[in-house]
């Protein structure tokens, strides 16, 4: 061997990468990772990630009450709509149990929810220092096993025989493995790929997260004729403010009070029920519906009673004391936004509004009614915040089996080659999405590849 030679290879330096590489190098393998990033932008869209969702029987760390296997699935079921292997899903909901436990035995900190945030303090488990916290803390903890880990290290080409991996290349360098775990996230930072499914309208996307998940090693991976899973259009997207940056904007950007007022597009119309379900089931749809309106822009809009009740992001609203003015302020028609207004809120029929429940206080007769929370947009000073799509992650991936290893088209898997994270996530998540079930995924499937990417390097 020479000293580019390992145990195990992983590409990609988020938490699924991360993971796969401790859990290899604590079995006692020589492990190399290999991240595209530089050292300050490590750590993929891990880093911007706040939470997990984990199945837990009775209370468990910062979480409270149960959240058993059949709820859990309930909840994927309909936010996937059936799209998931339901064998892998139920085996990554049983090992997600231990998911918190095995980040804290390895540094990692978790808090309880925030105020403000939603409805999630008995499913959601929140890291203390968010994703940063948790990135730092187990590249902390990979080091001190002896993973080699190498930044600005983007893998552009992959060495195979057969479907048994060889080696990886970043440029001219040679990193050859008995193993190889893939987990270099999405493609969603590739423009010229999204524009594929979505045509010229990604113009007007804006990208949460890293503009190092290119989706490289995905091609690498698809051209082996690896199997894929998903499709290139179904992608993890929400509403964020339109004033983010291209990259990078992260949670701070992110527009959590649809569910408390209207949205409206360019013509100053609503177009979706704000109030379909609870905001963490439903924000993750809201990044497609604002693509499809006129150049993929829409409008909050909310008056003071909605002010305190969500989580503000970063950038302060439009505000004005009437709903022309505020029509004015963010280029809608004012008599057209005061007549949806006004239509709106004559709608609103009986009910009290309580945002811990799905209360049931709904418009009637409008040809899209609210369904829950309809509470009048009446309240001076109005607000509102302009919306972009904000894509988070693609779904479009490679398909694994139970012990994580990417299947070849014939559907044998490859002995060697095993892939965790956003880049397999379409096997669970085959649309719509769960908050926190992202870093489950990662979570569950690196450890899943790093035991036996582990058990086939040391032949146990
Ligand atoms: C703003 C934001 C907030 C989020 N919040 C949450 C949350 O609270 N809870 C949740 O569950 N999920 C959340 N997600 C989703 C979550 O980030 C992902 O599901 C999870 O982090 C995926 O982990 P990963 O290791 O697969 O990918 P990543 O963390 O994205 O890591 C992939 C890594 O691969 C590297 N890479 C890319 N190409 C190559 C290559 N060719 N060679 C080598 N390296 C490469 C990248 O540099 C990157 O570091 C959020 C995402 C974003 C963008």
């Amino acid at each position: 061997m020479n000293s580019n030679s390992f145990d195990l290879v992983v590409a990609g330096g988020g938490q699924a990468g991360l993971i796969a590489a401790i859990v290899a190098a604590e079995a006692g393998c020589s492990v190399c990772l290999l991240e595209g990033a530089p050292l300050e932008y490590r750590g993929g869209n891990t880093r911007h990630t706040r939470n997990l969702r984990p199945m837990h029987k009775g209370p468990l760390s910062v979480l409270s009450g149960t959240y058993d296997e059949e709820e859990y699935f309930d909840d994927l079921l309909r936010v996937t709509k059936g799209k998931t292997n339901e064998p892998l899903a139920r085996m990554m909901l049983q090992r997600s149990q231990t998911s918190v436990q095995w980040l804290e035995q390895r540094g990692v900190q978790f808090q309880p929810p925030l105020g403000g945030t939603l409805h999630l303090g008995r499913t959601n488990a929140f890291f203390l220092g968010g994703g940063k916290q948790l990135v730092n803390a187990l590249f902390r903890h990979a080091e001190s096993l002896g993973v080699e880990v190498h930044y600005n290290a983007m893998v552009d080409k992959l060495d195979f025989d057969g479907d048994r991996f060889r080696a990886a290349w970043v440029g001219d360098l040679c990193f050859s493995g008995k193993t190889f775990v893939a987990a270099a996230g999405g493609f969603e930072a590739n423009l010229d790929w999204l524009r594929e499914s979505w045509g010229d309208v990604v113009d007007n996307f804006l990208i949460r997260g890293t503009p190092y998940n290119t989706g490289g090693l995905l091609k690498l991976m698809l051209e082996q004729n690896f199997q894929s899973v998903g499709t290139a259009d179904q992608c993890h997207a929400v509403a964020i403010d339109g004033r983010a940056p291209k990259f990078d904007g992260g949670i701070c950007t992110r527009v959590d009070c649809v569910s408390l007022g209207i949205v409206v597009n360019e013509n100053a119309e609503r177009f979706y029920d704000e109030g379909e379900d609870f905001w963490p089931k439903r924000y993750a749809i809201w990044g497609r519906l604002v693509a499809k309106q006129p150049n993929q822009v829409g409008h909050v809009i909310i008056d003071q009673k909605a002010i305190g009740k969500f989580m503000p992001p970063v950038f302060p609203p439009e505000k004005a004391n009437t709903i022309e003015e505020l029509a004015e302020k963010i280029g809608l028609d004012s008599k057209v936004l005061a007549k949806t207004v006004s239509d709106y809120n004559a709608a609103i029929g009986p009910g009290e509004f309580d945002h811990t429940e799905l209360d049931g206080l709904a418009t009637d007769g409008l040809a899209v009614n609210k369904t829950n929370w309809a509470r009048s947009i009446a309240t001076p000073p109005f607000y509102a915040y302009t919306l972009k799509p904000g894509i988070t992650f693609t779904y479009l991936g490679v398909k694994i089996d139970a012990q994580g290893r990417v299947l070849t088209q014939n559907g044998q898997p490859s002995p060697n080659t095993f892939a965790a994270g956003e880049i397999m996530a379409g096997n669970v998540l085959g649309e719509g999405y769960l908050a926190g079930i992202g870093m489950t995924i990662g979570n569950v499937f690196g450890q899943i590849a790093g035991e036996e990417a582990a058990r086939y390097a040391l032949n146990r």
